[in-house]
C-alpha cells in the first residue's frame, strides 16, 4: 500500500553519521521510546550502530499511555534482559531512577577499569529518538543546566558538550534524532496521531478516522464522554462517526477542524491513556520476517 506521509531521509542520512562518531564516546546508550508506541518510536539502526554498548529504553509518555500495556512491555523486556524503564518525564523523573537501571549494566566494565588503577569516572551517556519523543524534557530533567557544563572533551564534535547529571553520570548535550521505520501506512497513522511527524504531512481526517477506529473498541468512554456520543453512534461507520462529532462539537461540517480537534485531544490524553503498539504485534512481525 502507497504510504500517504512524507518524510526525509536525507536528514535521516546525516543523523545517522553524528551519531555513529557520537556513539564511540559513550559507554551507554538511552534511546527514548513512546510509551504509547514502543515498537513504532523504536530505530532498528540505533542497535545496529550501537553495536555491543549497552542500551537502555526509557519509555516517556507514560501518563498518557495504557498502563497494562505499558506493564506488558516492561515484563516483555525484562524477558528478554533488555533493560528499560517507563516514565512520565515531566514529573517524578530524575538522575537516581537511569542510574539504578544503569549501574547494573556497567558494574563490569567499570569494575575492570578500577582493577586496572584506573581513576573512577562518570558514566557517559547519549540519548537517542525519534522526533518530539521527550529527548530535551529527559534531558533537562536529568541535568541541572546551570551547573551543568562540563566544559569541551577531546573527540566531541565542535559545539557539543557533555552536561553533569551527578557526579556518576554525564550525557552529550546533543541528543540524536533518528526516524522510525515508516514502511506502512499504519507506522504513519500512529506516529502522526502521537505527535512525531510534522502537521502538514498528513491529512488530518485520516489520522482521526484512524483514532476513532482505534479509540471505539478500547475508549469507547473516552470517545462518548468527550463528544457527547451514544450507545447507538457506536453502530456508525468510522466515517459517520466522524461526522457525527464534528456536528456535535458545533463545527457543522468542518470534519476537517473536527479532525484537529480530535487529534490534538488524544494527544494530550483527553480520550484516555492510549498505546498502540502491543507485544503480540512485535511477535507478529517476529513471525513474518
Ligand atoms: P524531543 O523533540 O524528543 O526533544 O521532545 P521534547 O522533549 O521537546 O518533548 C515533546 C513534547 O512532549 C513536549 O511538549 C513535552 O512536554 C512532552 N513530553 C515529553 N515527555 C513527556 C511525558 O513523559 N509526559 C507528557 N505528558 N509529556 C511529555
Amino acid at each position: 500500500m502507497a504510504v500517504n506521509i512524507q518524510w526525509f531521509p536525507g536528514h535521516m542520512a546525516k543523523a545517522i553519521r553524528q551519531f555513529e562518531e557520537n556513539i564511540t564516546l559513550v559507554d551507554v546508550v538511552f534511546e527514548i521510546l513512546d510509551a504509547r508506541i514502543p515498537l513504532t518510536s523504536m530505530n532498528p539502526e540505533v542497535k545496529r550502530i550501537s553495536g555491543d554498548k549497552p542500551h537502555l529504553y526509557i519509555m516517556t509518555k507514560r501518563d498518557l499511555a495504557d498502563e497494562t500495556r505499558v506493564r506488558e512491555w516492561l515484563q516483555y523486556f525484562a524477558s528478554i534482559n533488555q533493560p528499560a524503564m517507563a516514565v512520565d518525564a515531566k514529573t517524578k523523573f530524575g538522575p537516581n531512577a537511569v542510574l539504578d537501571k544503569v549501574n547494573p549494566i556497567l558494574k563490569d566494565k567499570l569494575a575492570r577499569e578500577e582493577a586496572k588503577g584506573m581513576k573512577s569516572r562518570p558514566i557517559r551517556a547519549i540519548s537517542v529518538g525519534v522526533p518530539n519523543v521527550g529527548k530535551s524534557t529527559v534531558l533537562n530533567r536529568l541535568v541541572n543546566r546551570r551547573a551543568a557544563q562540563v566544559g569541551n572533551r577531546p573527540g566531541v564534535t565542535k559545539g557539543q558538550q557533555w552536561l553533569k547529571s551527578s557526579d556518576k553520570l554525564e550525557l552529550l548535550d546533543t541528543p540524536g534524532i533518528l526516524w522510525p521505520k515508516f514502511d506502512t501506512q499504519e507506522v504513519a497513522n500512529k506516529l502522526a496521531l502521537t505527535g512525531a511527524i510534522k502537521e502538514n504531512a498528513f491529512s488530518s481526517d485520516d489520522i482521526a478516522l484512524y483514532a476513532i477506529n482505534r479509540f471505539r473498541e478500547t475508549m469507547p468512554e473516552g470517545l462518548m464522554n468527550r463528544y457527547r456520543l451514544t450507545k447507538d453512534d457506536f453502530e456508525l461507520s468510522d466515517v459517520d462517526m466522524l461526522l457525527k462529532i464534528t456536528q456535535n462539537v458545533g463545527m457543522r461540517d468542518d470534519y476537517l477542524r473536527a479532525s484537529d480537534r480530535i487529534i490534538l485531544d488524544a494527544r494530550a490524553g483527553k480520550l484516555g491513556g492510549f498505546t498502540l503498539d502491543s507485544v503480540a504485534d512485535l511477535e507478529a512481525n517476529d513471525d513474518t520476517n
